[in-house]
């Protein structure tokens, strides 16, 4: 089995002003896909693991006695392809507010401004390429971190429910040195809240 790019539910362009549709198709068609890949020509070299659950495969890789630099190529870009698959179903054009979470969301942080600020901030201050998450973790709590290059909460345990790139192929285009802007801008198009 081969990993495919997953189709987008909505146009390169649907997603303005606030991510443009040069990034969203460069991220989209050649960054997510070149992830896939690699992921797909590094796996052709070990078919009996083709066929593994990705997060398993990724989480146990510690284990396994396969080639280091295999082990590094199918995490590095195992993790791209399932971060960039979740981040795309995240966002959207209309907003399909999940009313459970935000009152969980609001239970754990105080209010959903304080989440927004929480989260934010964890993302504007994370160093280099990563990710920020908001996740459940394994005693059911909402948790916000961030996670260097493209590693996820699977590996701790975690399922993501909210996820937003920090890599600067995700805005560099648009917002150049202006992190904090793309994440600003980038709760409009957040589908959940
Ligand atoms: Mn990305």
């Amino acid at each position: 089995m081969k990993y495919e790019l997953p189709q987008l539910e909505y146009n390169y362009d649907a997603l303005e002003p606030y991510i443009d549709a040069k990034t969203m198709e460069i991220h989209h068609a050649k960054h997510h896909q070149a992830y896939i890949d690699k992921l797909n020509a590094v796996l052709e070299k070990y078919p009996n693991l083709q066929d593994k659950k990705l997060e398993e495969l990724i989480k146990d890789l510690p284990n396994s006695v396969m080639d280091e630099n295999d082990k590094k190529t199918i995490h590095n870009n195992g993790g791209g392809h399932l971060n960039h698959s979740f981040f795309w179903q995240i966002m959207g054009t209309k907003k399909e507010v999940d009313e459970a979470l935000f009152e969980e969301i609001k239970a754990t942080f105080g209010s959903q401004e304080e989440f927004k600020k929480i989260f934010t901030n964890t993302a504007a201050t994370h160093f280099g390429s990563g990710w920020a998450w908001l996740v459940r973790d394994e005693q059911n709590k909402l948790q916000i971190y961030s996670l260097p290059n493209h590693d996820f909460p699977y590996l701790k345990g975690h399922q993501p429910i909210i996820v937003l790139d920090l890599w600067e192929h995700a805005y560099y285009l648009k917002y150049q040195n202006r992190r904090a802007e793309y994440i600003e801008n980038w709760w409009n198009v957040l589908k959940l809240l």
